[in-house]
């Protein structure tokens, strides 16, 4: 092998490039913290910045203005506190496991409690370490997921015990319809958090994500903790989308093949030509994170051109019908990109952009973008070379 052999195909090794927008995220972090008026706007940075990286996402979001980052896990916690350095809050929205508070404590990370369990715990840490120690609470009011019930709020408040040497620097709650801006639920839960704080000492709340920030000014209260829409995902699908997008993934076309009228198209031959066809065999599939259900639905983009998916999603490749399109060996084409955006090949695979972007996966080789160029706006390769752009094998 030639010694300059690997920095040859270096961008081409990788079964496709997943281009990350910071600069879009940053925006959108804005937009949305202008939306939320004079409540504060955390960042929620979960499942690795929904599959995004939050060792890369959350710093941008630091230097946006966000200093309150949620996390799912205790793990998450810790890495993103590593990432973040000293003084933004990180919150832990599963609370601490069994006997794990003193790594909260160690990594700085505010617990949000859910359970009866888990206050005694952090009580009974904060009299160990004889200091007072800041928590968030979460109470449940129509989800039944996480967070103390309506029965456990009020014995909580009739305990003056219970919160004993725990600042409730936050009280929230989560709303399971937001996405829905007519549905009954939305106001019921309101009216039901309001209520159950009110049985408490006063603390600032929380009870709206993305899509509770568009359900009006009534739902920001204290904090507002905004994921998805962060990432490019609408928070109303059926009003539109006003966010940027923030990823665009670019499969690489491995082979190009001419098949007759006919023949069978991937495994179950689920579909056979009609007509001689161009096929264009892409190295992106299930492996990669991209759903199987996308199998004969939805299509991929070369600049205009539309190419629609033809037979299964095989675990390290699919098929474009590319005929009559001018697509060469070696192309990138949009799996997700300006013309396709997150949520529409989330609906066309029969799921939500949710899903897809925490499973987009470790194969592709992810590029950090910033300011301008943002994927949103450019054609396919172009960028690549502009000093804004971080390269990352990921
Ligand atoms: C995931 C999550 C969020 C963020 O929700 P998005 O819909 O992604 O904005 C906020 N709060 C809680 C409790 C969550 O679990």
């Amino acid at each position: 092998m030639q010694p300059n052999a690997d920095a040859e195909i270096e961008g081409d090794a990788g079964c496709g490039i997943l281009t990350i927008d910071l600069g879009a995220i940053r925006a959108n972090y804005a937009a949305l913290r202008a939306r939320a008026g004079a409540s504060r706007c955390a960042a929620v940075v979960k499942a690795d910045a929904y599959g995004l990286g939050a060792a890369q996402v959350a710093p941008a979001l630091r230097r946006a203005g966000c200093d309150v980052f949620f996390v799912a896990h205790l793990d998450e916690g810790i890495a993103l506190r590593a990432a973040l350095g000293g003084g933004a809050t990180v919150a832990v929205l599963h609370g601490p496991p069994p006997k794990a508070e003193p790594a909260f404590t160690a990594h700085d990370l505010t617990p949000v409690l859910n359970s009866p369990e888990q206050i005694a715990a952090w009580r009974a840490h904060a009299a160990f370490r004889r200091t007072r120690l800041a928590a968030f609470l979460h109470i449940d009011t129509g989800m039944s997921r996480l967070g103390l019930s309506a029965t456990q709020v009020a014995a909580a408040a009739a305990d003056p015990d219970a919160m004993r040497g725990i600042d409730v620097t936050l009280v929230m709650s989560h709303l399971a319809c937001a996405d829905q801006p007519e549905h009954p639920a939305n106001t019921e839960q309101l009216v039901r958090f309001q209520a159950l704080r009110r049985l408490l000492p006063p603390a600032p709340a929380s009870l709206s994500a993305s899509s509770g920030i568009f359900l009006g000014a009534a739902f920001h209260l204290d904090l507002v903790r905004p994921g998805a829409a962060v990432y490019g995902i609408a928070p109303h699908r059926a009003r539109g989308n006003p966010t940027r997008a923030v990823v665009r993934l670019q499969g690489r076309v491995a082979q190009l093949r001419d098949i007759p009228a006919g023949a069978a198209i991937g495994y179950g031959a689920t579909l056979r030509a009609a007509r001689p066809m161009r096929l264009a065999t892409v190295a992106v599939g299930y492996g990669d994170g991209l759903p199987r259900s996308l199998g004969n639905r939805g299509a991929a983009w070369l600049d205009h051109h539309r190419l629609p998916i033809v037979g299964r999603v095989s675990m390290d490749s699919l098929t474009l019908d590319a005929t009559g399109a001018p697509v060469g060996l070696g192309a990138l084409v949009d799996l997700i990109g300006p013309r396709n955006r997150l949520d529409d090949v989330a609906a066309d695979a029969g799921t939500i952009g949710y899903e897809i972007l925490t499973a987009l996966g470790a194969r592709y080789r992810r590029r950090y973008v910033d300011e301008r160029p943002h994927p949103g706006t450019l054609p396919a390769g172009e960028g690549a070379d502009s000093p804004d752009v971080r390269e990352a094998v990921g």
